[in-house]
């Protein structure tokens, strides 16, 4: 496939530009900054009409095919301000990487990644001021691809419309306190040869059912087993896990129905750099009863860009609820914690060159 090469990204500014919140009592994902980044394809002229923007309404057909059969994909990452007011970006290649692999998984046609990097870089220095700066605080940054075709047949879309939008965010959670979590033995996420490793619309509509039922029972977020023998542990709600068991560090094998995450991945590897013992493995729910029944389940936590390292203070499971580390931030949870924020804030050794400024 021909991808293009680099376009010129024309800039429409916005006039007035909008009030910055107060950085203090951000939330998650109701406030957007002024631009936006639009990009189409059609397959004659591939991906083109590359656009900041005001960030605006889209105008398309009822009929336009995302709305009905969910053709779409997203992708989730953050930039940091630090106290030198640097923005930085953390990991960004792999977010555009695994964008694309999501869009081979949809059949949605291959981007320039590189190209759109340097859209980002784009958009982002012109809402640099966007960028929180409060301890927590980040600017959240959404690319999406929808099917734009007007037609409810069931196929492929020909044309698509890429974006990105801002929003500037508080923590996901409310500081590092632990999270409670709900084994949910009636649904599952995602299937062996389905679509669980892409960051596609459905998978978060499929979850919506239980994440209710989880929340109903007193829990944050949902702990999904394999749908197959429903025994061993996938993932949570938009979080990779991890387990310490001994002195073990354990975290889900992707499968293929695991969202392959950048966070998850940066445990994995430092992890390995401090020479700790990691594995990748398959874990049964049996298996982390047991070793809290033995005193040998010392930490959970999960991974993930919204909420950094969020530790898990209790697990429920039918009628059982395992409490972990006293309901506190276990010891590891909080040394992955202190140094990915660390590295994200250019406050840290960035050993993986995984930190890249906004110039
Ligand atoms: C995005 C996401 C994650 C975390 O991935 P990161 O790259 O670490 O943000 C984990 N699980 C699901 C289902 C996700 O959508």
């Amino acid at each position: 496939m021909e991808l293009e090469g680099i376009m010129e990204i024309k800039v429409i500014k916005k006039n007035p530009i909008g009030k910055k919140p107060d950085g203090s009592t951000l939330g998650f994902g109701n406030i957007f900054t002024d631009h936006m980044f639009n990009l189409d394809y059609n397959p004659e002229k591939g991906w083109h009409n590359a656009r900041i923007e005001p960030f605006q309404k889209f105008e398309f057909s009822p009929a336009t095919m995302v709305l009905h059969y969910g053709q779409a994909i997203f992708e989730g990452l953050k930039a940091y301000k630090n106290d030198k007011k640097d923005i930085l970006l953390f990991r960004v290649k792999d977010n555009f990487k695994r964008l694309n692999n999501s869009a081979k998984g949809l059949c949605i046609p291959e981007l320039d990644s590189d190209f759109l990097i340097k859209a980002l870089h784009k958009l982002l220095k012109l809402e640099k001021d966007w960028v929180p700066e409060a301890p927590g605080t980040s600017l959240y940054i959404r690319p999406a691809i929808i099917a734009t075709d007007p037609s409810i047949d069931l196929r492929p879309s020909e044309t698509y419309r890429y974006f990105v939008i801002l929003s500037p965010v508080g923590a996901y959670y409310e500081g590092f306190k632990p999270v409670n979590i709900w084994v949910s033995k009636d649904y599952t996420r995602a299937i062996p040869g389905g679509v669980g490793e892409f960051k596609t619309a459905g998978n978060y509509a499929a979850s919506l059912f239980a994440a209710t039922e989880a929340a109903e029972n007193g829990y944050n977020q949902v702990l999904w087993l394999d749908a197959v023998e429903k025994k061993y542990i996938e993932e949570v709600g938009s979080m990779n896990i991890f387990f310490v068991i001994g002195d073990e560090i354990v975290t889900p094998k992707l499968t293929g129905s695991i969202l392959p995450g950048i966070t998850r991945s940066s445990v994995i590897d430092l992890s390995n750099n401090w020479g700790f013992k990691i594995s990748e493995r398959r874990i049964s729910i049996d298996e982390i009863l047991e070793a809290h029944d033995s005193g040998d389940l010392k930490e959970v936590f999960g991974s993930g860009t919204g909420v950094g390292i969020s530790p898990v203070g209790k697990i429920g499971l039918d009628d059982t609820e395992l409490t972990i580390n006293g309901n506190k931030p276990g010891e590891l949870a909080v040394k992955f914690d202190e140094e990915l924020t660390g590295i994200k804030l250019g406050n840290r050794e960035d050993k993986f060159n995984w930190v890249t400024p906004v110039l």
